[in-house]
Parts: structure tokens; C-alpha cells; sequence
């Protein structure tokens, strides 16, 4: 290997794999995609290998030009992750990849760390969810161990009756039931730990989900007491996994707590506001820290408003006139309730922030429906 990594292989070509190499290009860093989509819209940035997670050649090769290979989605493959690791550094480290993909492993790793979830079952016959139930209570939310995303493969159990339909749905996979978190508000706190193991934590987001998709992220959102509790949980995890790039946690705010829904070992959606609102983007860092990299200030340069931009892009894309507004399209076709961009909005003040906010809201067409008011009003649950 070259004393700094120059090509950066990346399993996954969608659009946080076109922001990592938009960000890497600036150090000249070049990039090969390993994915099997013909549209993936990251490989205008790079070379791409179109072929399956398990093509063992085409991984063969991956491995064999890249100095370092990192990826931009949990569901690789563990085969996969472990061949090209016989041939180059894999950071994250797999084992954050393997726990992340079976949400049981996840919480149980939490309850060894002494990190408080919501209380938890597995589930893997209709007695065992006959037995969960009754010991969660209702309402308690059903969800697959392996490949949910975005609220998919899950269903919130709040009557008898709806045991029975859930399991038609879901009964077909290993299974987790969890209780069911009334919480006063979402956020998330991602943070980058280097190859030497310094760590740094952007300011933690508030999120707000639509039909469990993010819809909007704000930060910086907690004070410094409840941003300090979200970093002490988060490098737990960090050292335990001895933990190398960008990860994300999700968290909810419950009776001035903070309970862990899940991690990703990756950039994360809720961490977009970095690019236009912090010194150094997540982006930025996680090819920093994988490359062994000193990792650059995670301080906000000002408060954001990051709203997702789902099926086609809006018509007010054009023209970029206002410097606090900053629009990233992912250049991908449009599709009913897919990821195909989002939009920043900056500010100096939070009421500037809100206004415009506001404005761009209702230009967007989102105004009632996300309730903005509801995710600017200062966090208020101790
Ligand atoms: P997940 O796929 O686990 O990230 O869940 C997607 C969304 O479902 C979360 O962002 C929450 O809004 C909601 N959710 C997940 N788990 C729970 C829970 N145990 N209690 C309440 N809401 C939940």
C-alpha cells in the first residue's frame, strides 16, 4: 500500500457513495464502485464495476486496485466483506457491518455496553410472539432482524387483532419485538474516529420521519448537557468495535433520556446539513479518518435545516439565488417516494433559520404536512 490511500473502493454507488467521492475528489482521491444497478448515480464520479454483492471476481478485483474499501449501505454481504478484507483494509471494521445487520446483535450489543434500548424480544414462532406481547404490552412495534430500512419490514402491534396480520407480513423471518418508545423527539449523533482513534462528534441533528423516511434534520439541536450524554454513548460503541470512519446513531428523546433505536456504520441521511453547515462534512471525515487522515473540526458553522427531496426534484431548483439555500441533486430518476436529492437551508440565528425554513417549506409544498413548527421549537422534556 501507498503511504496515503489514492484509490478508495466503495461497495454501493448510490447517492452517499456520489457525495463521498464529491468530497474526496477535492484531495484528488479516485474512486472504483462495486454495484450492481446500471443507473448508480455515483459513477460519474469514478470507475464502476457493475456486478452482484457476491461476485467474487469482480470483489477479487475490487480488492486487489483499491488502497482502502469502505461502503455506503449495511446490507454487503458478510462473505463479501471478509474476501475483500483478505485483500485490503475494510473500514468501517466488518464487525460494525455484521452487527448492524441483525438488529438483535445491535441491542444486545447495547445492553453489554450498559446502553439503555427499548425493552426487546426475539421472535421466531407465534408462541414466541404470543410470549413478547405479553411481556412488552401493547402498543409494542414488530420488526425483521435483517434488511429493514427506512420503517420497511415492521409493524406497530397496538391491538390483539393485530398480532395475527403482522405475522402473515412478517412471520416468514427471524423477528424482534420491541416496546414501543412514546418519544418526545428523534435526533441522531454521528461522529468520526480515526485510524489512531481520536474521535470527533458533529452536533447532534433532531430528525423528523414521514412514513418512517427521514423528512427533515436540524442541528445543531440538544444543549451541551444532553450533547455531551449523546458523545459519552456513542464513543462507547466506538472503542468497543474499535471503530474506524463515520458512524451514526439514532437516539429518542424519552423522559429527558436518551435510548438508542439503532446505529449506522456509515454517513448517514441525518448527517447532510455537514456538508453546507459544519467546518468539516461527514464526508470529508470518514474518508479522512479510513485513509489515516487527521480528521477535520466538526464544529457548526451554522444552524441548518436539511429537508430530503423524494420522488422527482422540486421545480424551485433553478435558480440557486440565495446563498442559504443549498440544493444537492443526486442525478437519479424519479421515482415515487425515492431519495433523489436534498436541500440545506443556513442561518446565523435560529429565527433566521426558522423564516426560512418556513419560506422554503411552503415553496417546497411541505409546509402542513411536516409541521415545521414542531421540530424548531426548543427541545422541552426534563
Ligand atoms: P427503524 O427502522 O428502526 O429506524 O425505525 C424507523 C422509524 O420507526 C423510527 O425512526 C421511529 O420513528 C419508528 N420506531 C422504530 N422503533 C420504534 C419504537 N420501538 N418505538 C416507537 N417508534 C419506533
Amino acid at each position: 500500500m501507498r503511504d496515503f490511500p489514492t484509490v478508495v473502493g466503495v461497495l454501493g454507488a448510490g447517492q452517499l457513495a456520489r457525495m463521498l467521492a464529491q468530497a474526496g475528489q477535492k484531495s484528488g482521491l479516485k474512486f472504483i464502485f462495486l454495484d450492481p444497478a446500471e443507473d448508480a448515480c455515483a459513477a460519474e464520479f469514478g470507475e464502476h464495476i457493475q456486478a452482484a454483492w457476491d461476485d467474487e471476481a469482480a470483489l477479487q478485483d475490487l480488492g486487489q486496485r483499491c488502497d482502502v474499501v469502505t461502503f455506503d449501505f449495511e446490507n454487503v454481504p458478510e462473505a463479501s466483506a471478509t474476501l475483500i478484507e483478505s485483500l485490503c483494509p475494510v473500514f468501517p471494521p466488518p464487525l460494525a457491518l455484521f452487527t448492524s445487520q441483525d438488529r438483535l446483535r445491535e441491542k444486545t450489543l447495547m445492553n453489554d455496553l450498559g446502553i439503555p434500548v427499548a425493552p426487546f424480544k426475539a421472535v421466531s414462532s407465534r408462541p414466541e410472539l404470543i410470549a413478547a406481547v405479553e411481556s412488552l404490552g401493547f402498543p409494542c412495534v414488530l420488526k425483521t432482524r435483517r434488511f429493514g430500512y427506512d420503517g420497511k419490514g415492521q409493524a406497530v402491534l397496538r391491538f390483539q387483532e393485530d398480532l395475527e396480520r403482522a405475522w402473515q407480513t412478517l412471520g416468514d423471518q427471524e423477528l424482534i419485538c420491541e416496546g414501543f418508545v412514546s418519544f418526545a423527539a428523534e435526533c441522531s449523533i454521528i461522529a468520526a474516529r480515526g485510524r489512531d482513534g481520536a474521535t470527533k462528534f458533529w452536533p447532534v441533528s433532531r430528525n423528523l420521519h414521514r412514513d418512517g423516511v427521514l423528512a427533515i434534520s436540524m442541528a445543531p439541536a440538544f444543549d451541551e448537557e444532553l450533547q455531551a450524554r449523546a458523545e459519552a454513548i456513542i464513543r462507547l460503541i466506538l472503542d468497543e468495535l474499535d471503530y474506524v470512519g463515520v458512524l451514526a446513531l439514532e437516539l429518542f428523546l424519552k423522559d429527558g433520556g436518551l435510548l438508542v433505536n439503532e446505529f449506522a456504520p456509515r454517513v448517514h441521511n441525518s448527517g447532510h446539513w455537514s456538508i453546507d453547515g459544519a467546518a468539516t462534512s461527514q464526508f470529508e471525515n470518514h474518508l479522512r479518518a479510513i485513509c489515516g487522515q487527521p480528521l477535520g473540526s466538526t464544529a457548526s458553522t451554522y444552524r441548518s435545516l436539511m429537508f430530503n427531496l423524494l420522488g422527482k426534484m422540486p421545480a424551485t431548483v433553478e435558480p440557486v439565488d440565495d446563498a442559504n439555500i443549498h440544493w444537492h441533486d443526486y442525478r437519479k430518476a424519479a421515482r415515487e417516494g425515492r431519495k433523489i436529492g436534498h436541500v440545506t437551508v443556513t442561518a446565523e440565528t435560529q429565527g433566521e433559520l426558522e423564516a426560512r425554513a418556513a419560506q422554503l417549506a411552503s415553496q417546497l409544498g411541505v409546509a402542513a404536512e411536516l409541521n415545521l413548527a414542531n421540530i424548531l421549537r426548543p427541545i422541552n422534556d426534563r
